[in-house]
């Protein structure tokens, strides 16, 4: 069914179209310790319960230059002490390698940002397309009520460098302010 040499049509409602095919991954609340800047209230609500934050959903698409890989990922509404839910974040391994965005429902941010410290943050509404340019790091952000659902597709040889983030952070951060998404300084960003 999913030939990658002839080609194939399938369900974009990956969740349930393609469930024999579809690697699921969720990430709890757990999986993200560290990453929000409040790891006091971070570890209470672990505590309370380790919910889902979000999940994506992967197709086997072989690891080819030429190939595009692709998937659907929901981030789930709720915030850290005020910061937004999100996901880790990654920099593709071949860092000059860009991906495509599509949003389908919910509101958030897709945020960005290159090695050398420059910062874009792109709006995602149904509808929305997001490029996302080579080199850049990239978060999905959920800033809304509602589950934020993406389909997203890039270079299926970029690889994903999580380790980057994962110790130094990004530089900013996007928390609720009088009730207004707002980016702010990351208090703990290490050069
Ligand atoms: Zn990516």
């Amino acid at each position: 069914m999913l030939n990658f040499e002839k080609g194939f049509t399938l369900d974009l409602d990956l969740k349930t179209g393609l469930s024999k095919k579809v690697d699921t991954k969720k990430r709890y609340l757990s999986d993200l310790r560290g990453m929000f800047a409040d790891d006091a209230a971070l570890e209470a609500m672990i505590k309370e319960n380790d919910d889902v934050i979000y999940e994506y959903h992967t197709l086997p698409v072989p690891e080819h230059e030429g190939d595009l890989a692709f998937g659907s990922s929901i981030v789930y509404p709720g915030n850290v002490a005020g910061e937004y839910f999100m996901t880790k974040g990654h920099f593709h391994t071949i860092l000059g390698t860009a991906e495509v965005y599509y949003c389908m429902n919910g509101q958030g941010v897709m945020l960005c940002e290159s090695p050398e410290g420059d910062v874009k943050a792109f709006e995602l509404s149904p509808g929305t397309v997001v490029y996302v340019p080579k080199r850049y790091a990239h978060r999905s952000i959920n800033t809304g009520n509602t589950p934020l659902h993406t389909f997203y597709v890039y270079r299926a040889d970029a690889g994903h460098d999580y380790g980057t983030i994962e110790e130094k952070g990004f530089r900013k951060l996007y928390v609720e302010k009088d009730g207004t998404p707002t980016l702010v300084e990351n208090p703990k960003w290490a050069e």
